[in-house]
């Protein structure tokens, strides 16, 4: 088979492999996606995201009738036309201490699994295929999964997230995630109307704080409301996010209902609403703990044919929120570098490598701004008293590679 006629292997279904399959099928090049999980549903609950600076690239990679459907996937259908700010309270007294409008290029408050399961429409993604071993041939490479099946392929993506396998492969002294020292627990919970009313009255989709004192910190995040669409149900879902540093030496329990129990004490000096948010939380919520890590790269990419992208190539905190903006941004700066190349016959391979490392650097110059920024948003909301205007926690959100700047300071 000529090379040009070998599939681009991506693997991992999330957001950056979703959205650079729908560039590859429009654009006619061959592709296949490989997702270890069953099918797009395997994973319950899921979590918000807001996309801003990822939206221009977005829409440039998806075919217009997908992109038009982009708002079935809103947290909030009934805030559409509230385009919500970015809030940071004071938890002692309640009152808000930054309000940052939205970005220049809009913004767009996501369910990822709502996400994904747009960005799956009309793709070619083989389910139950776990990655677990890469081999370059002279002219091809071949992925390797866990059931013994192979795929030989023209170039391997690695899509596969921040616990990447193929990231593994391509950076082996150097791929292992950073820790930050920072607790975080997240219980995805339904809310009556009632319940919900005040923190809908603060913003219709997502704000923050932290307590001066503790130094402990919330994120409250409404995940699906009544009037979405394909939901009947009267009650609204959000995640409340309660985070604390390592330096506190209080460790997370094992047991969910002593884990809610716990952050409800450490939140019990809270102002109103955010106590009520805790509050609320039955014993039995689906709670989520995640152990907060980072990563980008710091040695070369080893193997020629076989690249990362999204969370694999630049893992983040997200206290920014912008490890899926990166994502979508990578599957275009891929396409914007590679992909003419890719729709040609008899591209001599050498062209195609020159470009791929031409996109190592696009994605190594934002995605280490990205990760560094996030990191210190990450330490900066548990760490009230220092916490200024020109913090990335609180700063604008802008592409680190579009404004020549550091990326914090947009506002
Ligand atoms: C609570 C929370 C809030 C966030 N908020 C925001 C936000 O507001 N804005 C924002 O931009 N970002 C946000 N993020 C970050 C964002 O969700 C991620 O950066 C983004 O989803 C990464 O996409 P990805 O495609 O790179 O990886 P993932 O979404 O992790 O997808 C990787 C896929 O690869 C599969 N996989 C893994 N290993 C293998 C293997 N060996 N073989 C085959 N398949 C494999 C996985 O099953 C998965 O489907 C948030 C993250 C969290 C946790």
């Amino acid at each position: 088979m000529p090379e040009s006629d070998l599939p681009i292997i991506i693997i991992g279904a999330g957001i950056s492999g979703l959205s650079l399959a729908q560039y590859l099928r429009r654009e006619k090049i061959p592709y296949h996606v490989f997702e270890r999980d069953p099918s797009i549903d395997a994973r319950p609950g899921g979590w918000g995201l807001t996309l801003h600076y990822g939206l221009p690239a977005l829409e440039e990679l998806l075919p217009p009738e997908l992109y038009s459907r982009l708002n079935e996937t809103n947290v909030n259908i009934e805030a559409v036309n509230d385009p919500g700010r970015y809030l940071f309270f004071d938890l002692k007294n309640g009152e808000a201490k930054y309000s940052l409008d939205f970005p220049k290029t809009g913004r767009l408050r996501v369910l990822r699994t709502k996400l994904r399961k747009l960005l799956t429409t009309g793709l070619d993604i083989t389910w139950s295929k776990k990655l677990v071993e890469v081999r370059e041939n002279p002219d091809s490479v071949t992925a390797i999964f866990e059931d013994g099946t192979t795929c030989e392929g023209r170039l391997i993506v690695g899509c596969d997230g921040s616990a990447s396998r193929v990231r593994k492969y391509v950076y082996p002294t150097t791929y292992e995630n950073q820790t930050v020292p920072v607790h975080f627990v997240g219980a995805t919970v339904r809310y009556t109307p009632e319940q919900i009313r005040p923190a809908l009255a603060l913003d219709p989709y997502f704000f923050q704080g932290t307590h001066p004192e503790t130094n402990v910190y919330l994120y409250f995040s409404v995940l699906n409301t009544p009037r979405n669409i394909g939901n009947d149900t009267d009650y609204y879902v959000a995640q409340a996010v309660v985070t604390w540093s390592y330096d506190k030496n209080i460790e997370i329990p094992e047991n969910d209902a002593e884990t809610v129990a716990l952050i409800k004490q450490l939140t019990s000096n809270w102002a109103s609403p955010f106590r009520e948010l805790i509050e609320a939380i039955p014993e039995d919520a689906e709670i989520r703990r995640i152990h907060i890590s980072d990563w980008y790269p710091t040695t070369s990419r080893e193997h020629e044919r076989v690249v990362v992208m999204g969370d694999a190539a630049h893992s983040m905190t997200m206290f920014r929120g912008e490890g899926g903006n990166n994502a979508v941004v990578d599957a275009h700066d891929f396409a914007k570098r590679v992909g003419h190349l890719l729709k040609q016959k008899d591209v001599p391979f050498e062209k195609i490598a020159a470009a791929l490392r031409q996109y190592d650097e696009d994605i190594l110059v934002r995605g280490r701004v990205s990760v560094i920024n996030s990191r210190r948003a990450c330490l900066d909301a548990h760490d009230y008293a220092n916490l200024t205007d020109q913090s990335p926690l609180v700063a604008r959100r802008v592409r680190a590679d579009c404004n020549g700047t550091n990326g914090t300071n947009g506002n």
